[in-house]
């Protein structure tokens, strides 16, 4: 197995509302699509990472709110769960062959406080005492007092002023042209979106949050009702895979919305891993209904194939043109693989090398990320050379279709539309 280097969605946040909003896991199926490909390309197996964020204010309300007599890291455990299920139960990826990291496990925590540490020395991230708005029903600290907030966002009363000891960092403006320059970023509408999160990021960030659950900083002076904000934590991804043995991080999947979450911080923190960041818009919301009216395999993987290389969120009228075009190609192929079967396998067998390097020409459009025009060339690959010129050559001559061929295109069909014909 393969373990050099790692394509993986963006960290998953662990949520109870997963069944009815397939959309969100979208970037695991992205990247489960790529990883595929370029196994079938190298003819190496790949391992599968994932990463899960369960830190944050929604699972602490979800878990509060919960009737179930379960541990926070249980609690987290049945979401994460519930989520393998779906992916195998209905797209058939097994969960059993992933490796599952999260970011409550001791191994990310110890990492964690490790780059804390060293980015304190290194005078990115300071420790001092600053005013904070606090909400008094809720307990809770909100943001620093600069935020000018007026009422807590959660039960609309109004705020007091307390002083903690907070964890915060500062981003110099020449810091975040270089990371707008440097960053690899796969469309336009994900760079607009990077550069207008660098240009809003307040002069001093907080890095500590107030939350029921996390990482807790108090052996660097830290408020103890104070957590590591779980972004921080999740941008020493490229760190995290290395240092538990899961290779180097070469590709992130992640959507448009979490690129402000992530990248800024990822390319701060380690400015010597070059990461391609895949950035995917978003598609309309879809349940388990509409998993049965169209089919698991438009969405995985054709939809987050085509999804990679696609600008901005995905409208109905392009979704709805996109499952016709699928359905379309597929009873090509359908034709296309009848055709051939149709031929008595009698004749003397014959090799097209054209055909050969066209198939190879394709796959090398996945691994270089062109999937659109991989797309496009399949599409173009089944109605035009192999249905019209190569059977046809077939019948005239008496002849045989190369076996190999056939498996060949069944198996990137496979790949692409989730149709395999052989089953
Ligand atoms: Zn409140």
């Amino acid at each position: 197995m393969s373990k050099e280097r790692v394509i993986t969605q963006a960290p998953i946040q662990t949520r109870s509302d997963t069944v009815h909003k397939h959309e969100r896991m979208f970037p695991l199926l992205v990247s489960e699509s790529l990883n595929s490909l370029k196994e079938y390309e190298t003819g190496v197996q790949r391992a599968r990472v994932d990463v899960w964020n369960t830190v944050g204010r929604k699972i602490d309300l979800s878990y509060e709110s919960s009737s179930l007599e379960l541990t926070r890291r249980e609690f987290v455990s049945e979401l994460i769960d519930a989520r393998y299920q779906i992916i195998s139960s209905i797209y058939g990826i097994n969960p059993g062959e992933r490796v599952v990291i999260r970011d409550d496990d001791n191994e990310v925590v110890n990492i964690a406080k490790q780059h804390v540490g060293r980015l304190i020395d290194r005078g990115v991230f300071q420790q001092f005492t600053e005013r904070f708005s606090s909400c008094p029903q809720c307990d809770r600290v909100i943001a620093p007092t600069a935020a000018g907030l007026c009422s807590c966002p959660d039960c609309s009363n109004g705020l007091v002023t307390v002083e903690r000891s907070g964890l915060f960092m500062t981003m110099s403006p020449e810091t975040k042209a270089w990371i707008l320059s440097e960053t690899n970023l796969n469309n336009p509408k994900a760079r607009q979106v990077l550069s207008s999160a660098l240009h809003n990021m307040p002069l001093i960030i907080q890095v500590s949050k107030q939350r029921a659950y996390g990482i807790t900083l108090e052996e660097f002076g830290v408020d103890p009702r104070f957590v590591l904000d779980p972004k921080i934590t999740l941008a020493f991804l490229p760190s995290i895979l290395r240092e538990m043995g899961q290779g180097e991080l070469d590709t992130v999947i992640l959507g448009t919305d979490s690129v402000p979450n992530f990248v800024p911080y990822a390319a701060y923190f380690d400015q010597n891993t070059q990461i391609k960041y895949i950035s995917i818009g978003l598609i309309p919301p879809y349940s388990d209904t509409e998993i049965a009216k169209y089919e698991a395999g438009f969405y995985y993987p054709f939809l987050a194939l085509v999804m990679t290389s696609t600008n901005g969120n995905l409208a109905a009228e392009q979704y709805n043109a996109l499952f016709r075009e699928y359905t379309r190609t597929i009873r090509k192929f359908d034709s296309c693989l009848t055709a051939f079967s149709i031929i008595e396998p009698q004749g003397e067998v014959v090799t097209s090398n054209q055909l050969r390097a066209s198939l190879s020409g394709i796959i090398q459009l996945f691994s270089q990320y062109k999937t659109r025009d991989g797309v496009l060339a399949l599409r173009e690959f089944v109605y035009e050379n192999l249905s019209k010129q190569y059977v046809e050559q077939c019948k005239l001559y008496n002849q045989q279709p190369e076996p190999v061929l056939l498996e060949q295109l069944n198996k990137l069909f496979n790949l692409v539309y989730g149709f395999d014909r052989t089953t």
